[in-house]
């Protein structure tokens, strides 16, 4: 095993001051995992014997980020903040949750935690690995495997069923046998956790490189089907979904998540209201929901034979704001058909080139784009009143059907006609 060459100066500072106090203190988890697969490091996360209460009253700047775990930021000169979380060691088992008290020795806290990948320390000062699980042994052969007896550690945190998909999948390890027999086992008790838990790993998921490899574990483990039991992709739809996520941008979680809610689906209500099930249950904010369903929602893209005002009308019905994720969500899909089916019968291109090119033209899409606002109807002496929304409603209406009827003018005779003689002649 290589050393870690250089630990940040913030670490080897904080490190420091707790070994001068006398508590023993390493570096753990993804930190040393990720050096020894030579990836970027990522966060460096240490755990040491000192108390939350003594890292507190041993360095000026912390934050309590997690005092009921042990954890305490500590903020460094250059204001990065470092976790900073007491040994641990799990009490109770056997329990729905792993019940965790504070420990004495660096080798408990490594016996609780999750996969021997992630239960090797680093001691930044003293230059050395500590390795009771042969993680680094697991790491070469490329294996994922719990620390301890498989089947129980599952049961006492059963967010670990999918943390272990995720980084086999992450990084390209064979899930050993016995871990994932106990696996698979787990899958029914996944009810027990909160949606917000399931939703952050998810999210993990969809902001990977190729969210595809953890996906294909969900469905290959029984987890996809115990998530989503209503669906009922066939495995061709199933990898073109698969491919098409892979294809969106990682910086785009929500978007790579719809492209895989959009597979079949069996049960009632529509594509979109399942997706929206499924997102309460995971505990989404309401804005994703919204974006997924409006997504799912939006009528298919006019095809490039189609009428300008027929682009218009869909720009219209979609929203602006929608054109760009579902261009790339199209897009993306298109990718995928062309990829594996020998005659992808695809004129998605050509249709969007339409849709881009009539939105060049700037015209008039919503309420907001209307020469003639509600305010301005009052000023010309409407009474202001319910008959405004429908009276708006159809200008624009008329407004989509050709765009040159977009003036003060036009819309104020319109109004007129629809709304009657204002009492006052009012306006310019
Ligand atoms: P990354 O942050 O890159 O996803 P990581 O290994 O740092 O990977 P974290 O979720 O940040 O993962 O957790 C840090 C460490 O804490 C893990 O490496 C593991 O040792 C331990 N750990 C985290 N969650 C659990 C859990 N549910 N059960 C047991 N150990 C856990
Ligand atoms: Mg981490």
């Amino acid at each position: 095993m290589d050393a870690i060459a250089e630990a940040p100066r913030e670490v080897l500072r904080i490190v420091e001051r707790l070994e001068e106090a006398g508590f023993d203190t390493w570096a753990v988890g993804g930190v040393v995992r990720n050096h020894l697969l030579g990836h970027d490091l990522g966060d460096w996360d240490l755990t040491t014997r000192a108390t939350p209460r003594e890292v507190m009253r041993l360095f000026k700047r912390t934050v309590p980020i997690g005092l009921d775990h042990g954890t305490v930021g500590v903020l460094g000169e250059d204001r990065t903040l470092f976790e900073v979380t007491t040994f641990r060691k799990d009490v109770e088992p056997m329990g729905r949750r792993a019940v965790v008290e504070f420990a004495e020795r660096i080798e408990d806290d490594l016996a609780r935690r999750d996969f021997t990948i992630n239960a090797i320390a680093w001691h930044p000062l003293r230059k050395e690995f500590l390795d009771p699980f042969a993680g680094s042994d697991d790491l070469d052969r490329r294996v994922l495997r719990t620390v301890g007896e498989a089947g129980e550690r599952f049961s006492e945190d059963v967010l670990r069923v999918l943390r272990g998909l995720r980084f086999a999948a992450a990084f390209d390890l064979t899930i050993a046998q016995d871990t994932w027999v106990a696996l698979c086992d787990a899958v029914d008790q996944l009810d027990i956790l909160s949606g917000e838990r399931v939703r952050e790993e998810l999210l993990k998921v969809f902001g990977a490189r190729r969210p595809s490899g953890a996906l294909s574990l969900y469905a290959a483990s029984g987890v996809l089907s115990f998530l989503y039991p209503e669906i009922d992709a066939d495995a061709d739809e199933w990898s073109l979904a698969l491919l098409a996520c892979d294809g969106l941008s990682a910086s785009r979680p929500i978007l790579r998540f719809t492209a895989v809610l959009g597979v079949s689906a069996d049960g009632p209500g529509t594509p979109a209201e399942r997706a929206a099930a499924l997102m309460g249950r995971l505990r989404f904010s309401n804005a994703d929901v919204r974006l997924v369903t409006r997504l799912l929602d939006a009528p298919p893209v006019p095809s490039a034979e189609a009428e300008e005002v027929d682009r218009r009308r869909w720009l219209s019905t979609v929203g602006p704001e929608l054109v760009e994720p579902l261009g790339r969500l199209s897009a993306a899909r298109a990718r995928a058909r062309r990829a594996v089916l020998a005659h992808p019968a695809d004129d998605t291109v050509a249709a969007w080139r339409g849709v881009r090119a009539t939105r060049r033209q700037r015209p008039p899409l919503t309420l907001d784009d209307l020469a003639i606002s509600g305010d301005d109807l009052i000023t010309l002496g409407h009474a202001p009143g319910p008959n405004f929304g429908g009276a708006l409603q159809s200008m624009l209406d008329s407004v989509l059907d050709d765009p040159a009827r977009n003036t003060a003018e036009h819309l104020s005779t319109m109004a007129a006609e629809i709304l009657g003689a204002p009492a006052v002649k009012g306006g310019s």
